[in-house]
């Protein structure tokens, strides 16, 4: 038989991930003869991690919490939009080269568009957090030229760095959760306050005629965030869709060929069920 390529998911904790499952989807239908693992790093052993990898073969590792931004450091060479996003969730080893990418963002914009079929071209958008997660989507987003992209985040310093940040590549404002008194088309939540079941301290009046209200986050059922804005008029998708683009989009960076991902989203779905 001959040899696999190598690649893996990196992280602390990793048991959960769902990478694995969805590479080796994506290796069978495309029959790339490839090998995906989950790699438990330890917290502060990211780096020797990495290279141990990459001496047994690795030929390429996507990047989860807690380590985007060591691997953003690690890289040696960095993807403009890995550079913007300010972190890394996709690396792929040539010999001595690193290459540092994120496909979180194009995932996210992917899963609005084609799957869910709304553009963002000409929408008022706003955009819930400024962690890592909101970070990543934000020029992804401004590449559609939306009519604005509004940054909210529950520390309001952070949302007005972000929104200055990235002041050059579209219309892009910040404001305060309670100032947000005025209908969007496109809201998501890039908060992590589902995995506490809390809904971000928003007006219902943020959800226009037929907004979409996307949470990044997903599982079995509903968030309280998906419900509160269903209840509001919404359409409402979780983040399970983002998942899978953004797997995707690392596995054409790796390999140089697009999965389909209908099908890899729709067995995620039965799983979950
Ligand atoms: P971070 O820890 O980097 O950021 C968390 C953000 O949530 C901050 O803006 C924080 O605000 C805000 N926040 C936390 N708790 C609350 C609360 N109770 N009310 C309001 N705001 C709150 O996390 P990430 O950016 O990495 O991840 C955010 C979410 O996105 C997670 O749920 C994660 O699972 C999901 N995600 C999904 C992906 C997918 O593929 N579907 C990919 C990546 C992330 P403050 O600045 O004030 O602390």
């Amino acid at each position: 038989m001959m040899s696999q390529d190598l690649y893996a998911v990196i992280g602390n904790p990793i048991a959960h991930s769902k990478s694995p499952d969805i590479h080796a989807q994506f290796a069978w239908q495309l029959k790339q003869n490839l090998h995906y693992e989950r790699l438990l790093a330890p917290l502060t052993g990211f780096v020797p991690a990495v290279r141990e990898f990459v001496l047994r073969g690795g030929k390429g590792a996507n990047v989860t919490l807690p380590f985007k931004l060591e691997a953003y450091a690690l890289a040696t060479q960095l993807t403009p939009r890995a550079q913007a996003a300010g972190a890394v969730n996709t690396l792929r080893f040539d010999g001595d080269l690193i290459l540092g990418d994120n496909t979180d963002g194009v995932g996210l914009v992917a899963d609005i568009v084609r799957n869910a079929g709304v553009n963002v071209k000409g929408k008022r958008v706003l955009l819930l957090g400024a962690g890592g997660a909101a970070r990543g989507v934000i020029l992804p987003l401004l590449d559609q030229a939306p009519e604005e992209l509004v940054i909210a985040n529950r520390t309001e310093s952070k949302a007005i760095t972000l929104a200055a940040q990235f002041a050059q590549s579209g219309v892009v404002s910040s404001a305060e959760f309670h100032a947000l008194q005025r209908p969007f088309d496109i809201i998501i939540n890039a908060t992590s306050a589902s995995i506490a079941a809390e809904v971000p301290p928003i007006s219902s009046l943020v959800f226009g005629d037929g907004a979409l209200a996307y949470d990044m986050m997903y599982g079995k059922d509903q968030t309280v965030f998906m419900h509160f804005a269903q209840h509001h008029g919404a359409i409402v998708r979780d983040g399970l869709g983002m998942l899978v683009e953004q797997a995707a989009e690392s596995f054409f960076v790796w390999r140089g060929v697009r999965p389909n991902t209908a099908s890899v989203f729709a067995a995620l779905r039965n799983k979950l069920a």
